[in-house]
């Protein structure tokens, strides 16, 4: 009678699933801790998904009924599930294989040891370097090697070929003597103001060229950080898409199924349509730079353009200076030069009210790159006083790293409407922050203040300036602490589920996309990502150690762990004094996606 029963409710269900798609699943998956980051049901075990969205969640029996002969069960046996990660603003960079002649030696710590090593590597990459064409390699340390390679070393590389080399700070560069010749550099030559030339015993250069003294090789083969591209190995076009397509790979290994790319050119804008095309496994949101604006206003394009691979969402636009140049304009002094304040942004107020009301009337939502709360609050009276012309009900300004904040600001921020895209970097760069005082460190990236006000917020790598790890970023909200060990402006300390929030749903927000994605919702899509253990249950410390088993996007597996995988935490970056960081973002405009 029972069975008979039940056998009945099956076939009453079986006939409901076939009439009401809500509750299909052509896969489920069971026996999960989910992280869903919707607030109706925020824990579950189960969930169910269906032509690529998610169609139901619950407990594992509840999941089970809704099982056809055809449905496949995914059982995780206790792993953890959350929403697929967003990162809201970062700057893909081809990336290639090391056989390749467009491949840039890498010479980190975690890969030359030695200056044996470093000539053996450059020796590598110069044996697939075509004629006349530049040898470059970039991120060496010092300190590992025992002292800076000279053009003694590289000229073994080659002395008939450029060769050129850079220190992990960016600010040192290292050329083989073909290079200084080229430039025309001798005994004689002067050490420019702003650097200075390493020299032999006898004074005649020795390759290593410091900061502005770099402009002395512009005459012959121009240093890369100069623009130079001259010696460069052109990339033919299928293979720069190919090597964007690594990036994004790479990114859907780290569990992202959606970024923000944090401006760009038309240019830029089809690449991405061809690397969508292509089968790019992570969802793209597009900032156009504000120099596309009147392009993009006469071929009638407008934000929500595309589709839930690519879609415009935005104009990414600057008002503000560097964090990591110390330019950034702050109301009070920095803290070792009582009279310095920074530099004020070169636009001002008028004309910035001017650009903003112009971009605001044409119904657009532009994210706004900002350092300092001098520069913030510029950005925020444009946008009161635009708004004050033409009311706009939900326009989501955004703030991009909004990175020195105050309770005053926050409060307008709030009013305002405006979404905050902080900064999560402390383990990178906690070190070198800590030169703006703990005044200010306790609202630079203002998580805890900004979530308590109920203020939206997204999180974002600005890779390649941190990295694009949510697990590493996540532990960063959480912890606050730098890769040694220090925390810093620890009252802005989140906890993992808000972290996890910011950089899922958060994300989902700033693009207009909440009610499509961010959460294990029925009707959003299934992207999600199986980690091997819960964020909540482990060291804080160790969140970045957890292994990403895979990444489904749209239901469909895009990333699966290797057999005995380990976690891909990236190396700590060297610091040496003033390395770049916070910004990054000062040349997008000329080269198109960075
Ligand atoms: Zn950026």
């Amino acid at each position: 009678m029972l069975k008979k029963a039940s056998l009945f409710f099956v076939l009453i269900a079986g006939a409901l699933l076939a009439v009401k798609p809500a509750y299909a699943a052509d896969t489920i998956v069971i026996n999960a801790k989910v992280i869903t980051v919707d607030e109706a049901h925020p824990a579950a075990q189960a969930f169910a998904f269906d032509n690529g969205r998610f169609t139901a969640v619950g407990s594992t029996a509840e999941i089970l009924k809704l099982k056809t002969p055809s449905t496949k069960v995914i059982d995780l046996k206790g792993m953890t599930v959350t929403p697929g990660f967003n990162d809201a603003h970062l700057h893909p960079q081809a990336i290639f294989d090391e056989n390749s002649q467009y491949y840039r030696v890498w010479l980190g710590g975690d890969r030359v040891k030695t200056i044996d090593e470093l000539v053996a590597a450059l020796k590598r990459k110069a044996a697939i370097t075509p004629p006349g064409k530049i040898i470059n390699g970039y991120g060496y340390n010092d300190v590992l090697l025992g002292r800076h390679p000279n053009r003694h070393d590289l000229d073994k590389v080659s002395t008939t070929q450029p060769v050129s080399i850079t220190h992990g700070s960016g600010h040192i560069t290292v050329v083989n003597s073909f290079m200084l010749e080229a430039a025309g550099v001798t005994k004689e030559t002067a050490d420019p103001p702003g650097g200075a030339l390493d020299r032999d015993p006898d004074g005649t250069p020795n390759g290593v060229i410091r900061e502005s003294a770099r402009s002395v090789l512009s005459k012959g083969h121009r240093d890369e950080r100069a623009g130079g591209s001259n010696d460069r190995v052109a990339i033919p076009h299928d293979e720069e898409v190919k090597g964007y397509l690594n990036c994004f790979r790479q990114y859907s290994a780290r569990g992202l199924t959606s970024v923000g790319i944090a401006g760009g050119s038309p240019s830029s804008f089809r690449l991405m349509q061809e690397l969508r095309d292509a089968g790019n496994p992570v969802r793209v949101g597009f900032m156009f730079s504000v120099g596309s604006f009147d392009q993009l206003q006469a071929a009638g394009i407008a934000r929500g353009l595309g589709d839930d691979r690519l879609r415009v969402t935005s104009l990414k636009n600057f008002q503000g200076n560097s964090l990591s140049g110390r330019t950034a304009w702050l109301s009070e002094a920095y803290s070792d030069r009582p009279d310095y304040f920074g530099i004020q942004p070169a636009r001002m107020q008028e004309k910035l009210d001017e650009d903003v009301q112009k971009w605001w009337d044409a119904g657009w939502q532009v994210a706004t790159h900002s350092n300092g709360d001098r520069e913030i609050d510029m950005v925020l009276t444009a946008i009161e006083r635009a708004a004050a012309k033409n009311p706009r009900p939900d326009a989501r300004w955004r703030i991009e790293h909004a990175s020195v904040m105050n309770q005053a600001l926050l409060d307008r921020a709030k009013k305002d409407g405006v979404v905050l895209v902080f900064h999560s970097y402390m383990w990178e760069y906690g070190n070198i922050l800590a030169s703006y005082g703990p005044k200010r460190l306790s609202m630079m990236h203002a998580y805890r203040t900004a979530i308590d006000m109920g203020i939206p917020v997204a999180g974002h790598s600005d890779s390649p300036i941190s990295a694009a790890y949510p697990l590493l970023r996540i532990q960063d909200m959480v912890t606050r602490k730098s890769s040694d060990g220090i925390a810093r402006g620890e009252n802005q300390k989140v906890s993992v589920d808000e972290a996890i929030k910011v950089w899922t749903l958060g994300g989902a927000y700033a693009t207009f996309e909440e009610n499509s994605k961010g959460s294990i919702t029925p009707g959003k899509l299934a992207d999600f990502v199986i980690l091997q253990k819960d964020p909540r249950e482990v060291p804080l410390g160790t969140i970045k150690d957890i292994v990403l088993e895979a990444t489904y996007l749209g239901g469909q597996r895009v990333y699966s762990a290797p057999e005995k995988a380990t976690a891909m935490t990236p190396q700590p970056p060297i610091n040496y004094g003033e390395g770049n960081f916070g910004d990054g973002d000062e040349e997008e405009n000329e080269n198109g996606i960075n």
